[in-house]
């Protein structure tokens, strides 16, 4: 549903209006320009993932405005990544912990500003990061900073988790996310949303990656070719083989998506190399296709082949405890007026490992918009209001 449809349910109806969600849309509404300036600070303090230096700004700069809402600050040092940065709110009742999570690295080189500027086109924002996932840093502060303007202090306690290294793989911040999440009792993922009608996350594809190495041996084509073994055409043997491990049924893909391997045309190859994307939608199949891949052998005796690599994130499943805390966002949609939808994507984020845990989680929960990753990323300004009343709305009933 687009917003314009929207507002035409919830601003026309006087029964909406006495309803406290609109209260809160409007509350948000009044501070869409301030939401909009966060987010444009948080856009121009770029912070790609292999830059330390600029990501541990982003870092500080977050870590202030956390403390300024009375958060106790962590930080985690990391050597070859940025710091990533814990910040516990206490509130009102003793309840668990809601986790809120996200990261600050981006895909960006540091210059991609001076060509992708933070900019407001119609009611579009763009700039690098600012989808993915600066506009949801900048959601949850301030879906912070209004519950405790609303209720004095915070109804309920509230971890931020934010990771330098999302973009990579999480390899170093993995492990704090998961301790977190086992000690909260739900984790809200403030990832894009899917598509324009910003619909959560309710399912994402588990991932893997691996290399396959072949090695043969050498000689020259034209005076010894029949002493060389071709590694190149045993691995493309190996990769029809490979390929031929998805079931798209099962929700299971094998991407051999980069190949590598020779010299000189006149040299019979003795290396060749490809790397692999695996995408598995269920945990139960992670072992099957991992086993695949290790048992592959060489079509040519004369060749070795070695694996390395496996499934690095779990996916995140519909579990019923996913199912519940989705409905609780939809049920909050709803009294704003508006249908808030769910999707399976093929794509992971830190949510898989919470997921994988068996902590309810909810992913998507950030900006709506397109082109993450992509010249053309934008959020849509006006949907900001509706994630940050659905946000906070989330934070006091997870
Ligand atoms: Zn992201």
């Amino acid at each position: 549903m687009n917003s314009v449809s929207r507002e035409a349910s919830t601003h026309s109806s006087p029964e909406a209006q006495r309803r406290p969600a609109y209260f809160r849309l409007s509350y948000f509404e009044e501070r869409r320009d301030e939401i909009v300036s966060t987010i444009r600070e948080l856009v121009e303090i770029e912070s790609p993932s292999d830059s330390k230096a600029a990501v541990d700004g982003i870092a500080e700069a977050v870590a202030n405005k956390l403390s300024q809402l009375g958060g106790k600050v962590r930080v985690y040092p990391a050597k070859e990544f940025g710091n990533h940065l814990q910040v516990d709110l206490r509130g009102k009742s003793a309840a668990k912990p809601v986790l809120l999570l996200g990261h600050y690295d981006t895909v960006y080189p540091l210059g991609t500003l001076a060509t992708m500027p933070c900019r407001v086109v119609g009611d579009k924002l763009t700039g690098p990061g600012v989808l993915d996932m600066k506009s949801g840093i900048a959601l949850m502060l301030h879906a912070l900073a209004a519950l405790q303007a609303w209720h004095g202090e915070l109804p309920r306690p509230v971890t931020v988790f934010l990771v330098s290294d999302e973009e990579v793989g999480s390899d170093s911040s993995r492990a704090i996310t998961e301790a977190l999440a086992r000690r909260a009792s739900a984790v809200l993922v403030l990832e894009p949303s899917y598509g324009r009608q910003g619909a959560v996350k309710t399912a994402r594809k588990g991932v893997g990656e691996y290399f396959v190495k072949v090695t043969g041996k050498a000689s020259h084509a034209g005076l010894d070719f029949e002493k060389g073994v071709n590694a190149i055409r045993e691995l493309a043997r190996q990769i029809e083989k490979i390929s031929g491990f998805t079931e798209l049924k099962k929700g299971l893909t094998v991407n051999v998506g980069i190949v590598s391997g020779g010299s000189r045309t006149n040299v019979v190859p003795a290396e060749a190399s490809a790397q692999v994307d695996v995408r598995i939608a269920r945990m139960k199949d992670a072992a099957g296709i991992d086993k695949k891949m290790r048992s592959l052998r060489p079509f040519n005796r004369k060749c070795k082949i070695e694996i390395s690599g496996g499934i690095n994130r779990p996916p995140m499943e519909r579990t019923a405890g996913v199912a519940a805390l989705y409905a609780q966002a939809a049920a909050i949609a709803r009294e704003l007026g508006w249908k808030l939808g769910e999707a399976a994507v093929g794509g992971g984020s830190d949510g898989n490992f919470t997921a994988g845990l068996g902590i309810p989680t909810l992913d998507g929960l950030g900006g709506v918009g397109a082109g993450a990753h992509a010249t053309h990323e934008h959020i849509l300004i006006s949907e900001l209001p509706w994630r940050a009343a659905l946000l906070s709305g989330l934070i006091e009933r997870a």
